[in-house]
């Protein structure tokens, strides 16, 4: 298993991810205990609050963990039982999200999910007519989808077998997960056509929730190293050459004792309460607005095209 976050990899911020600038400063120290493990990558982590160091750029305000190392050897070795548990709730969510992919890539196109986990957005893309593929770097999450009879590959883009034009590209909680973001956008864009959409989500660091709970904040857990706002996501996605021509806020669906055990967690454990049986049985749709969804598109590939004709 790899034990490689939460050290010191260079002692300082390095440079912005966003917009390169040197001047980074530490807001925050590492909360991480000792070791980490890929189990503390799982999307269903209760342990909020726990993160690397974190650094500001005096710039442009991005949030990064530098020192948070080999991620992706983390990831191909994160399993999440947890995840394919709450299915049933997370699939509904996929299918509105899918709906709103139709809204400006209409059936049948190609669709491309980064970060496809056991398949959820393949499948109800799939239902609604799109020829779906997907990446995903866990080799447990990508066998279960793979099982579920989709085309998801294992590994990370760039990726020999993803090969575009794709008319919409999905990332969604995938952004905040890797240290290059830009780079990670400049690939997508490599793989859209020109007048493809990317649909992007990701938390929302200067949120009215994320400031409420400061830094108990849900979202701040050590798989999470690029803490985004709008205007920082949107530098991110200038410099890859897209432009932003959507912004929402996603609404998420969960099971009530899963919410239920996720509240219980920021209890002292003989606090905690069992969640009653009866809450199983419920879905809950919740927006606390504190997620940013971006739709964007290449600047000026369409430009380019007509000078080249
Ligand atoms: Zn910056």
């Amino acid at each position: 298993m790899t034990d490689s976050v939460g050290k010191p990899a260079h002692g300082g911020g390095g440079s912005c991810w966003v917009c390169g600038s040197a001047k980074t400063v530490l807001v925050r120290p590492s909360t991480i205990p000792e070791k980490i493990t890929a189990d503390a990558f799982a999307i269903t982590d209760a342990n909020y609050g726990v993160t690397a160091a974190i650094f500001r750029c005096e710039c442009c305000g991005f949030l990064q963990c530098p020192e948070t190392t080999d991620v992706l050897a983390l990831y191909e070795d994160m399993e999440d039982p947890g995840y394919t548990q709450t299915a049933g709730p997370r699939a509904l969510q996929a299918r509105r999200l899918v709906k709103l992919v139709g809204a400006f890539c209409p059936a049948p196109a190609r669709l491309l999910d980064v970060g496809a986990g056991i398949g959820l957005l393949l499948d109800e893309a799939e239902k609604r007519g799109f020829s779906a593929v997907g990446v995903e770097p866990s080799r447990w999450l990508s066998a279960r989808a793979q099982q579920g009879g989709h085309e998801v590959h294992c590994g990370v883009l760039p990726h020999k077998d993803i090969v575009g034009p794709f008319d919409a590209v999905c990332l969604i909680d995938v952004i905040e997960h890797v240290s290059d973001p830009v780079g990670l956008l400049r690939t997508i864009r490599d793989v859209m056509a020109p007048d493809g959409k990317l649909i992007m989500v990701t938390p929302d660091v200067k949120s009215v929730m994320a400031r409420l709970m400061g830094r108990n904040w849900w979202h701040f857990r050590a798989a999470h190293i690029g803490y985004f706002d709008r205007t920082t996501l949107e530098k991110a996605c200038r410099a890859a050459g897209l432009r932003p021509i959507h912004v929402s806020r996603p609404c998420w669906y969960f099971n009530a004792d899963y919410l239920w055990d996720r509240v219980m967690a920021y209890l002292p454990v003989r606090l905690r309460l069992k969640a009653p049986r009866m809450l199983a049985r419920l879905t809950v749709p919740l927006n606390l607005y504190d997620s940013i969804l971006f739709v964007v598109e290449p600047v000026g590939s369409g430009d380019e095209k007509r000078s080249t004709q």
